[in-house]
């Protein structure tokens, strides 16, 4: 049985968790959204009226947080379905805070370890490819520009009926951009051995079809794969 790794890094709302889903369909295996941990927490300091900017009581909670990711992508916190509320805007606005925070990233980084140890994963973030799992098959760093980025998230914020400005989307990107790639312990930055792939002008298809190249080339044959 081949197992195959695939990192998948970048900028926020660079598109990641929508190639990185339809990857793993494509090469039957799990998706494992690493960002979606970080704002549980996040969420989860909000709720408890700690302070997100407050690294010694955000670090406080840990004891205190049950985090499953569900294979169907359901993020459970405590036993509270909390998939839909850590996309708010008071989260995305506070996750760059939390997510800089050494013991949090430690605690983390050993339960995605752990989701990748034994199953194939195509797992997304910002620290896969050069911490998480260094020994990844595939890499890829995902990017757009600031504008496609902010235009494409405050479409899909809409039609979940998130309300927001335009503006407002542009300006959290950049500062979760510079927050993410200027933390000490495991920035955001592409790893050595990465595929840089730009999807400003690419649709969702062309880019799927772009990380399977990648992963063609690397030697797997998808019959292979498959019959996992
Ligand atoms: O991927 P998403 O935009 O949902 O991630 C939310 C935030 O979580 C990021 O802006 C970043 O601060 C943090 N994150 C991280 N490392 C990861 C995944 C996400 O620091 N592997």
């Amino acid at each position: 049985m081949r197992k195959i790794v695939v990192a998948i890094d970048g900028p926020a709302a660079a598109g990641k968790s929508t190639v990185a889903k339809k990857v793993a369909k494509l090469l039957k295996c799990t998706y494992i959204d690493t960002g979606a941990m970080y704002r549980a927490i996040t969420y989860f300091a909000i709720k408890s009226n700690v302070n997100p900017e407050n690294e010694e009581d955000v670090v406080a909670l840990l004891p205190q947080i049950d985090l499953i990711l569900k294979p169907n992508g359901k993020v459970i916190l405590n036993e509270e379905d909390v998939t839909q509320v850590i996309r708010t805007p008071a989260v995305s606005g506070n996750v760059s805070y939390v997510a800089s925070y050494k013991a949090i990233r430690l605690h983390l980084v050993e339960l995605q370890r752990k989701m990748a140890s034994s199953i194939s994963v195509v797992m997304d973030g910002r620290d896969i490819g050069t911490y998480v799992l260094p020994d990844a098959d595939v890499k890829i760093f995902q990017v757009a520009s600031v504008e496609t980025r902010a235009y494409r998230r405050h479409k899909e914020n809409l039609q979940h009926g998130i309300k927001c400005s335009l503006e407002d989307i542009e300006a959290e990107l950049r500062k979760r951009d510079f927050i993410d790639s200027s933390r000490t312990f495991a920035p955001l930055k592409p790893a050595s051995d990465s595929i840089i792939l730009d999807t400003s002008d690419l649709t969702i298809d062309q880019a799927v079809e772009a990380v399977m190249k990648v992963v063609k080339d690397k030697g797997y044959d998808l019959e292979s794969l498959n019959e996992r």
